[in-house]
């Protein structure tokens, strides 16, 4: 029979050949599908077809949870990437960066009282408060904003800090807002990549999290896994994992594994420099069309020399960071009207004056929100 054919959003039609002119651009999320065509030029050394008799037990045969093969495999990809430190460090793996968020809050609070504070820097990634709250026990609770709690007097009993470096949504490398000793760092590296930023050093934290989907683009397959140094630490998180699911799919990490390996080969920057000229062209595309604006602001990102590339490397965030100027109360709105859904500043707990696009996304969509946004931008001169 005919093959069921799932349309990307502006086509329609048995066969997806009917575009329809009056398509948005839906840059809300950051699926990163960008990387799809790599995957179509390794499709067969990515395959992975496993048979029904294979890794069906709980546990792998050394006893444990995860592929032995496949944390060499990661621990391979980061000295390759030259974005972390992994040697003699404890790697945690979980379903996504997602579950190690709240693994690593419940392994940093388990000995808090008066309950720990949980925060992260304005303009801040959603899922650290949504989840924060929605899993709340008595051992964290979620405070908001790092910077109200910057004087060392409003430090009452422990404080946990998400930092975010890339930030999602503005791409830049930060650095924790708190300090002191019952200060508890979680560093979300998800971004840390080649693709993403320029690498002044590598990563030496704590704890640090790291995700499939912002390095392959698998976000699908729910692959994360977290670099710790603290053995006592390392193990909370890992009793998190075994509690809550009781470990992770080994099928996923087969897929991850497969996938790792691909990136590994030949002198292992294949994927980088694909990723990496994919989303400089785009930002290059998107800061002209920008720089005629007088309505509209684009975050700056710096031109940083990078020791990935060993060379001062262009900027390619995940994301634009929009500000509309004037005094529209809604950006997102302004973007809406003008057919670019964006995700609005308030999803960051900063106001409705920023809007986020995303990058990361198939290249239709990339090019519907170029066609919209000059669309958008040529109207200032048609007013004036
Ligand atoms: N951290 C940050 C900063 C993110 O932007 C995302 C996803 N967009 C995640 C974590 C979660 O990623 P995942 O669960 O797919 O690994």
């Amino acid at each position: 029979g005919k093959p069921i054919c799932e349309c990307y959003s502006c086509y329609t039609g048995t066969d997806c050949s009917l575009f329809s002119p009056n398509c948005p651009a839906d840059v809300d999320s950051g699926d990163p599908l960008f990387l799809e065509p790599f995957w179509m030029q390794n499709a067969a050394s990515s395959a992975v077809v496993t048979s029904g008799w294979h890794r069906m037990s709980y546990i792998f045969p050394n006893q444990s949870f995860i592929s032995v093969e496949l944390e060499k495999n990661i621990r391979k990809i980061h000295a390759i990437s030259k974005n972390a430190i992994t040697d003699g460090r404890y790697c945690c793996c979980a379903f996504g960066s997602t579950q190690l968020l709240n693994a690593a809050v419940y392994a940093l609070s388990m000995d808090s009282y008066p309950a720990a504070k949980v925060v992260a820097r304005i303009p801040y990634y959603s899922f650290y408060k949504f989840q924060t709250e929605f899993l709340q026990t008595q051992h964290y609770e979620f405070e908001g904003d790092s910077s109200l709690l910057k004087n060392k007097s409003d430090i009452i009993g422990d404080v946990v800090e998400f930092v975010t470096s890339p930030n999602n949504p503005d791409g830049n490398l930060r650095s924790p807002v708190l300090k002191g000793p019952n200060v508890k760092l979680i560093y979300d590296r998800a971004y840390y990549w080649p693709h993403y930023t320029a690498i002044p050093a590598p990563a030496d934290e704590d704890l640090m999290i790291f995700t499939i989907s912002k390095l392959t683009g698998h976000a699908g397959s729910r692959f994360g896994w977290a670099i710790v140094k603290d053995v006592k630490v390392y193990e909370k998180m890992m009793e998190y994992i075994g509690l809550a699911d009781m470990g992770i799919s080994k099928d996923a990490q087969l897929r991850a594994l497969t996938l790792l390996k691909v990136v590994g080969e030949g002198d292992g920057k294949q994927l980088f420099n694909f990723a990496h000229q994919i989303l400089r062209d785009r930002w290059k595309k998107l800061s002209q069309i920008f720089s005629l604006s007088k309505r509209f602001s684009l975050q700056r990102v710096p031109t940083q020399y990078c020791t990935f590339f060993e060379r001062a490397r262009e900027p390619s965030p995940a994301y634009a960071w929009v500000k509309c100027k004037r005094k529209e109360k809604n950006c997102t709105e302004v973007f809406k009207v003008a057919k670019i859904i964006g995700r609005p500043g308030s999803r960051f707990f900063v106001g409705e004056r920023y809007v986020r696009l995303s990058l990361l996304k198939g290249q239709h969509d990339f090019d519907m929100l170029i066609l919209r946004l000059k669309e958008l931008v040529s109207q200032e001169y048609e007013a004036s």
